[in-house]
């Protein structure tokens, strides 16, 4: 009774309205730290490196966080650290335990760091942890909106964190498109050395259709900089209203020439036609129009989707066109969404078993693995997903050669 207590008080803390959540193997990550050499040394874990250069394998999509208490300029919405809102309280909760972080007073950011650098060193050498950074909230004028953001992580603090750790650490800027100074923060970012732009629009209240925007998707494609945006909808962090999540709002900078990485693949919720002639009424899903836009031709060279959270039961539905489509294997980056498969209950290893995409003798590993390394565990679950035969192709995975220099 109590389990179902914190569950449905988990459930509200990610906003996870309609989520498909189970605690048959728990709620809680136990954090073990490095896996034993058993573990390590089990074919069914070290078997997924076949096949693969492990210099190329680099995880396109985690997020940094922490409460700025190393001067690191890292914020939570203090909301979030009052027990009278229990449910944003609940949701930073759960983020600090699916990424093992010691929640003392001090170490906080370092804990963070400190155990996401222990996981790639788990990794075979060459492996590579890509950092997000994460803007603000911003109005119509491009002024920060803190109190309605969730959490900040600035470009100067994940920048600093790829350069102090080059062999495991790369980074991804996040630049609010709004912000008067966004051209030139954009052009700081790329002489950092920062590998793409980050945007989540329906929590930065962003609208990738408006040619406000048309300066700064100039700039990307001239830069060859790579946009990676949330697209579906996003329940994970406050939000400006699930419409800028549109994938048809994506055509603004395809059109422009800016190559764009479709975060989950838009795995998430339903959108308008809003190419339709008013009244059509219709609401395809999002995945939907994802797939519309990946098939059109002029797109091919330019459009990507990434495979980050996909797994979580209430993405699962994608997963057999993601496998079936081979077409698209070279248009598909691997990414993990870093802490969320820390998230135990987000992600039922049995139940992508008994929908024929897991190996039942697979399962036994990955719940272990997971209180270990989640890194490691979410890569060796999508290496793992098959369907009729079929895997995630090798390319999938090796997703450094994307982001050139
Ligand atoms: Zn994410």
């Amino acid at each position: 009774m109590r389990r179902r207590v914190l569950l449905g008080a988990a459930a509200a803390g990610l906003g996870l309205t309609g989520f498909d959540l189970s605690v048959r193997d728990g709620v809680l990550n136990q954090c073990l730290g490095a896996m034993p050499a058993a573990l390590r040394d089990d074919p069914r874990v070290r078997g997924v490196w076949q096949g693969l250069d492990a210099a190329k394998v680099w995880d396109t999509h985690i997020h940094v966080f922490g409460d700025g208490d190393s001067g690191s300029g890292l914020w939570f919405n203090p909301r979030m650290s009052r027990l009278r809102n229990p449910v944003e309280y609940l949701r930073r909760k759960i983020y600090i335990n699916a990424s093992c972080i010691d929640d003392r007073p001090g170490r906080i950011d370092s804990s963070f760091v400190e155990h996401l650098l222990a996981q790639c060193r788990e990794m075979p050498r060459g492996f590579k942890a890509m950092l997000f950074a994460f803007d603000w909230a911003r109005d119509e004028a491009g002024a920060p909106m803190q109190e309605l953001s969730t959490y900040y992580a600035g470009d100067e603090h994940v920048a600093g964190l790829a350069t102090q750790h080059p062999a495991h650490l790369e980074w991804v800027a996040s630049v609010h498109p709004y912000d008067p100074r966004a051209l030139d923060r954009l052009e700081a970012a790329a002489a950092r050395g920062a590998r793409a732009v980050k945007w989540l629009p329906t929590a930065q209240n962003i609208d990738p259709a408006s040619p406000r925007c048309d300066p700064f998707y100039a700039k990307l494609a001239a830069w060859k900089l790579p946009l990676i945006t949330h697209a579906g909808d996003e329940q994970a962090v406050v939000g400006f209203g699930e419409h800028l999540g549109n994938p048809l709002r994506l055509r603004r900078p395809l059109d422009a020439g800016v190559r764009i990485v479709v975060a989950h693949c838009a795995s998430l919720g339903h959108g308008d036609e809003i190419e339709a002639k008013a009244g059509s009424g219709a609401k395809p899903s999002n995945f939907d129009l994802f797939v519309r836009l990946m098939d059109e031709p002029q797109y091919r060279q330019t459009l990507y989707g990434d495979i980050s959270a996909v797994v979580q039961s209430n993405r699962v539905d994608v997963i057999p066109t993601l496998l079936a489509r081979r077409d698209w294997q070279g248009r598909l980056l691997n990414g993990s969404d870093y802490p969320l498969p820390g998230v135990v209950p987000l992600i039922d290893l049995r139940k992508l078993a008994a929908r024929g995409l897991l190996a039942a003798d697979r399962v036994e590993p990955l719940l272990r693995l997971r209180h270990h390394n989640v890194l490691l565990f979410d890569f060796v679950l999508k290496r793992s997903l098959a369907l009729n035969g079929q895997r995630f192709a090798d390319e999938v995975f090796q997703t450094a050669p994307f982001f050139p220099r």
